[in-house]
């Protein structure tokens, strides 16, 4: 087969590539090994930052963030005792979206077949070849078991943080920056309106909480749990009780409800970054190039903000062999990639115990100097509704 742009991987970064790419006239074709099913089940990320929700409204894929989408104007953060709102609005200008991954993953996959994009499903080996001559390709064994090679002028990396695209560059030709946490997130998935109207990042001494939602019939919770933990060892009740005792039910007044858990699962806390994000024809776009802890709901956005400077870079390259774009890609998105992982690990490290009584102590001189100063406040809400994509 031959195309503009080989992408490896269909998830949120893949398939948003693939189509602002044909918005611009660029064919490409997405190889995936996983089963259109599995990933359009995958429960992840599930805020949007208002540049992704602009950029997502701009190419035709805001009707499903319009009809179920809730906007917020900011979240909660507490300590016993203590709740504060920040309202990003008021300090910043710009909102979030609540939308979990699966439905933006949806309008994604609806957009590709309504428009009868090429998306080879459950693919075993898909490896990107030639990467530093003009005519890279990727091969890969389709779901009938017939080996198929994809010639194209360009490769996007677009397959997380497990793919072989990140590999595909020489070790002597990457840097890499790792920092692994001492911590996870238990999460769940409730079939319950949430208790909250919006988000709630709690500290507390016996860990970290947080009440997130999907749609006002489905709530989002998480706790600090040590690494390693086994989601058995979490028996619904204790998981109800943990989160009671730290999200402060009974305090003011304000009640935790239970409900039905549909989905528990351990996250393990990690930050990455690979730099460049580029190596010949191979381009990396979102988790292929970075891992960010989920405190900072930056993961899905930054998939997008890579995604949205690659494709009209990608388009230049293939219309008029013009470099200029690809050539700045890697720089221009990791200005803004390591913008978001100090925030990602600002967030972390300001609302995780980490046992040391004198952490804790900065840890709460830190949240209340962000929640009683104006100039704190509107830091952490800038970060937090995003920065421009170009920044
Ligand atoms: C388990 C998990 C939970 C998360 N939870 C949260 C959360 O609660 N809050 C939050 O803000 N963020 C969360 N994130 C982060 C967020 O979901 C990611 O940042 C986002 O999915 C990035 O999109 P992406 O397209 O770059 O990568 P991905 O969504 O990982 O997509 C990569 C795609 O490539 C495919 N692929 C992998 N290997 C190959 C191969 N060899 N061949 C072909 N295809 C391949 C994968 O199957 C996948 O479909 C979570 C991430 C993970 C992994």
């Amino acid at each position: 087969m031959r195309t503009d742009v080989a992408i490896i991987g269909a998830g949120p970064a893949g398939l948003l590539l693939a189509h602002l790419l044909a918005q611009d006239g660029i064919e490409s074709i997405v190889v995936e090994s996983r089963a259109k099913e599995y990933v359009a089940a995958r429960i992840r990320a599930g805020i949007l930052e208002s540049s992704s929700v602009d950029l997502l409204r701009s190419v035709g894929l805001g009707a499903g963030i319009e009809a179920q989408g809730d906007e917020h104007r900011g979240i909660y953060l507490q300590w016993p005792s203590e709740r504060h709102h920040l309202d990003f609005v008021d300090l910043v200008g710009r909102s979030v979206w609540v939308y979990g991954q699966t439905q933006v993953q949806a309008d994604l996959v609806a957009a590709s077949e309504a428009a009868g994009r090429q998306v080879y499903y459950d693919a075993s080996d898909a490896a990107p070849h030639h990467l530093d001559t003009d005519h890279p390709c990727v091969t890969f064994t389709d779901a009938g078991g017939a080996a198929q090679r994809i010639d194209a002028v360009a490769v996007a990396g677009c397959d997380g943080s497990f793919g072989p695209s990140r590999a595909a560059v020489p070790d002597d030709q990457r840097d890499t920056w790792e920092r692994v946490y001492p911590y996870s997130w238990l999460g769940i998935l409730a079939d319950v309106a949430p208790s909250t109207d919006e988000l709630i990042y709690a500290w507390h001494p016996d860990g970290f909480a947080m009440h997130s939602m999907r749609s006002a019939t489905v709530s989002r919770l998480y706790l600090q749990v040590p690494n390693g933990t086994a989601v058995a060892d979490w028996p619904d009740d204790r998981i109800w009780t943990a989160l009671a005792t730290r999200l402060g039910h009974g305090q003011d007044g304000w009640q935790l409800t239970p409900g039905l858990i549909t989905d528990k699962s351990v996250l393990p806390m990690r930050s990455f970054v690979q730099s460049p994000m580029r190596h010949g024809r191979l381009f990396l776009a979102g988790d292929a190039a970075h891992t960010v802890p989920p405190t900072g709901a930056k993961g899905l956005n930054l998939a997008i903000a890579d995604v949205a400077l690659l494709a009209p870079a990608l388009g230049d390259l293939v219309r008029k062999s013009d470099t200029a774009l690809v050539d700045a890609y890697s720089d221009t998105a990791l200005r803004r990639v390591w913008r978001c992982e100090h925030f990602s690990w600002w967030m972390t490290s300001m609302l995780h115990i980490s046992g040391d009584p004198f952490d804790a102590q900065l840890q709460l001189a830190q949240l209340r100097w962000v929640t009683s100063s104006a100039a704190g406040a509107a830091g952490l809400a800038e970060n937090y509704a995003g920065l421009p994509i170009g920044f």
